[in-house]
């Protein structure tokens, strides 16, 4: 099964594929994961990337699509998988569809309201998991429920660049909510609710699209 989670930043994209994760067994691919992996590594791409993430500004194609490209073209996405944060225009969308066809695109609809308090409450750990201070937070404070690590807030969280991510969002991808609704395959989720109810929508959608194949 290939999908894709869709929508503005702190939507929840990252929080459902964790579920898609554990109950398909394919994995999630998250190009600002990759891309903050890069960084890390300290690698020439990283350094590259790191002035438009600062900013909340889309990496250049050549870059993110290269990078996809070479993922999704690894062993574990045989069965299929999830992409979280690609595509985010309309050239990545047409590279990818030269690629593949997604079986579904799953738009997780937010008020603009709620982003910002999701944005600036989220807490990450390296091993890759993600709380929120108020709304999904660790047992215990500042610590990764799942290996202990020491939980941080990533840079571009803070509220002055979130609020260009999200003029990004508006102006560069959110076109392509009508460009995958004209294929037929885009799924709207209400994600204005609770992480569970949202993630039983999900597994609905996903599981009529079993049921379909
Ligand atoms: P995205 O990957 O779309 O940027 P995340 O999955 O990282 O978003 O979620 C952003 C923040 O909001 C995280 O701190 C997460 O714990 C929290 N969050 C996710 N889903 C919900 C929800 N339904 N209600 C409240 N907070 C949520
Ligand atoms: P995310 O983790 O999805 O919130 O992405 C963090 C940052 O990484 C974004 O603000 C962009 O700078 C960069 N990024 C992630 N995915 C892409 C993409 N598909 N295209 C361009 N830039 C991206």
């Amino acid at each position: 099964m290939k999908i894709a989670l869709f929508g503005p930043p702190g939507a929840g994209k990252g929080t459902q594929a964790r579920y898609i994760v554990e109950r398909y067994g394919i994995p999630q691919i998250s190009t600002g994961d990759l891309l903050r992996a890069q960084l890390r590594e300290g690698t020439e791409l990283g350094m590259m990337a790191r002035g438009y993430m600062d900013r909340g500004a889309l990496v250049p194609n050549e870059v993110v699509i290269g990078m996809m490209r070479e993922r999704i073209s690894e062993e574990d996405c045989g069965e299929g998988f999830i992409l979280d944060g690609f595509p985010r225009d309309i050239s990545q969308a047409e590279a990818l569809s030269n690629l593949m066809d997604l079986d579904a695109v799953v738009n997780i609809v937010v008020d603009e309201s709620a982003l910002i308090r999701r944005i600036t409450g989220r807490r990450m750990c390296k091993c890759g998991m993600t709380y929120h201070i108020e709304f999904d937070p660790p047992a215990k404070e500042d610590t990764c429920d799942r290996c202990g690590g020491l939980l941080y807030q990533r840079g571009d969280d803070r509220e002055e660049t979130v609020r260009n991510r999200l003029e990004v969002y508006r102006s560069q991808t959110e076109s392509l909510v009508e460009y995958y609704r004209k294929k037929g395959i885009l799924k709207d989720i209400d994600g204005n609710r609770s992480i569970d109810e949202i993630s039983r929508d999900v597994m609905r959608a996903l599981s009529i699209l079993e049921v379909g194949k």
